[in-house]
């Protein structure tokens, strides 16, 4: 009798595995994004366009990838990514910023905006008070 739960357990403990191991750029080889699609969130939204920074006209273009750059991995340290691809996908071992620039990634402003320096405070506070209720 084949105990297909043991292989579902197994299998999760790979994906957690892997997603602990994400920060790491050793595993990158197998991460592939499409890059076609939102960087952030990896989905096609009919209603929404995405920005590109890459072709952007204005000065600071390719800044929203140094920011993002910057804040993801923030988010990250307090387990609250905001984006819906893991971390990983998009840092192929030359770091998140090198990774987006290179495939001129692009993305929905909406899910750029909930990266915001904002979100990341807000978020901070949430988990400061998350943890704070914990200890008691
Ligand atoms: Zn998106």
């Amino acid at each position: 009798m084949i105990k297909r739960w043991d292989t579902c357990g197994i299998l999760q403990e790979c994906l957690t595995n892997i997603n602990i191991l994400a920060g790491s750029s050793e595993i990158t080889a197998n991460t592939r994004n499409n890059w076609e699609l939102c960087a952030l969130c990896g989905t096609h939204k009919p209603n929404e366009k995405l920005v590109y920074p890459f072709n952007s006209k204005q000065k600071d273009c390719g800044s929203g990838y140094s920011s993002l750059a910057e804040i993801l991995p923030k988010f990250a340290e307090i387990g609250e990514v905001p984006i819906q691809v893991p971390l990983s996908g998009l840092d192929e071992g030359k770091g998140i910023e090198e990774t987006l620039r290179s495939h001129r990634a692009s993305w929905h402003k909406s899910c750029f905006n909930s990266c915001s320096n904002e979100k990341l405070i807000r978020a901070q506070k949430r988990k400061h008070e998350e943890s704070s209720d914990c200890s008691d």
